[in-house]
């Protein structure tokens, strides 16, 4: 690697435009290619390039406020792709991390936040949006926000996408929402929304999900599914929208999803460690100098995460027109065949990862590459361990009886041997 020992120029600094602004400075290797049309090049790029070194500070900020940048992450390249896909194509159906602790899981998906693209926020509770009464008519959306429309008010404004978490602990009443206790000691009966509400448009962050009970884990994945729920207290209803993306993670050592719920995770992307000490090293550096000065390396990556954030809502808005060419679906198609995975959903994520995958490349048609680096993360975990173990038991246990049956007859007087040579057993009815 060429090292230019150049300092990064003030001018550098300004105002980043949209990809395919001008600027032309081929001579500074530091300067980023405002050419660049692939994401996965623009993350390769960031990612690998040598950090810089920070100044460190006792006391420079609160983590937290700075997250980890989504360029400075080590490695780990398949989960870096699979969260970016989701993000460019929703329709994926969520993502779902495996991998032991501490292998920077939940520290990529906060670290998202910062690429995260402009989605329309209802201005109510409800989530209303313009969108529901082009779908469904005035209807569709609350009599308050059917008034609104009426006059022209906007329902909705664009702003980022959030991140919303999960807290560990959420309870039922947490998730879906219940009675407002505010509003009850004033003797008013009204519902307050849930944290899947909330959650509408944005993406919904559920660490080790395996651990959560069964009742809130089938709400969130109905409401997920749906795009909506209600909830009811007495008597008091309210539908509420939640079209979220979710992603999940889990810790395998700590107990197994059951396969319904895994089923319902589109992308499925194992985080194993980092093998290469090198690697590590790197990984460490980096985590260390944002623990002491976060908001410094939050700017060194400040220019690229957002040339990445307009490549994303570029490929977003590309992703309309990509097509999935007869040849190649008929592909996919072919091998989720031979791996006799079950599940509809396996498909619905394949092609729209893949889909995905071509518009964060600016092309317009999926090719077999898209589909040879996509079909992994959609396909893995669906072949259902469980089902095969459970039916290899059970023809292991069919053997037992027959072998017992058996030894059984071989001590009773030997009428039959192995097989009843064409004895007619059967009742002859006459
Ligand atoms: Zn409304």
């Amino acid at each position: 690697m060429a090292k230019d020992s150049e300092e990064p120029k003030s001018e550098q600094a300004g105002e980043v435009g949209l990809p395919n602004a001008h600027t032309t400075a081929p001579d500074s290797p530091s300067e980023i290619d405002p050419s660049i049309r692939s994401l996965k090049d623009l993350i390769d790029r960031a990612t690998g390039r040598d950090f810089a070194g920070v100044e460190y500070e006792s006391d420079a900020g609160i983590a937290e406020v700075w997250p980890f940048p989504f360029l400075a992450l080590v490695g780990q390249p398949e989960m870096k792709l699979g969260l970016l896909i989701s993000l460019i194509n929703p329709a994926v159906g969520g993502v779902l991390l495996v991998g032991p602790r501490g292998t920077g899981k939940t520290t990529a998906v906060r670290s998202l936040i910062d690429l995260l693209p402009a989605v329309w926020h209802s201005h109510c509770r409800y989530g209303c949006l313009h969108d529901d009464i082009e779908n469904g008519g005035v209807d569709a959306v609350c009599p308050n926000c059917a008034e609104k429309y009426a006059r022209g008010e906007p329902l909705a404004a664009l702003e980022p996408a959030r991140l919303v978490e999960l807290p560990l602990n959420a309870r039922l009443e947490d998730v879906v929402g219940g009675i407002d206790e505010r509003a009850a000691v004033h003797n008013r009966m009204r519902l307050r929304r849930g944290i899947l509400a909330f959650a509408d448009r944005n993406l919904l962050y559920v660490d080790e999900v395996n651990l959560l009970s069964d009742e809130v884990v089938d709400a969130i994945l109905d409401a997920a599914a749906q795009g909506r729920y209600t909830v009811r207290r007495g008597p008091l209803a309210a539908t509420y929208h939640s079209r979220f993306t979710l992603i999940g993670t889990m810790n395998p050592e700590e107990g197994n999803l059951r396969p319904q719920i895994l089923d319902r995770f589109g992308l499925r992307l194992l985080v194993r460690g980092l093998a290469d000490s090198n690697q590590r090293m790197e990984a460490y550096k980096r985590t260390q100098a944002h623990l002491s000065n976060p908001r410094q390396v939050t700017s060194l990556y400040a220019d690229e995460t957002i040339l990445a954030r307009d490549e994303i809502q570029a490929a977003r808005d590309l992703l309309p027109q990509v097509s999935l060419p007869k040849t190649v679906a008929k592909n996919g198609l072919e091998l989720i065949k031979s791996f006799d995975i079950a599940s509809l959903r396996a498909e619905i994520t394949m092609f729209e990862a893949a889909r995905a995958h071509a518009a964060a490349a600016g092309r317009k048609r999926v090719n077999m590459d898209d589909l040879r680096t996509v079909a992994p993360m959609a396909l893995r975990l669906r072949r259902s361990p469980f089902m095969t173990k459970y039916f290899v038991d059970q023809e292991g246990e069919e053997e037992e009886i027959i072998h017992a049956l058996d030894k059984l007859s071989e001590k009773s007087p030997p009428k039959t041997k192995k097989k009843p040579a064409k004895t007619k057993k059967k009742k002859s009815s006459g």
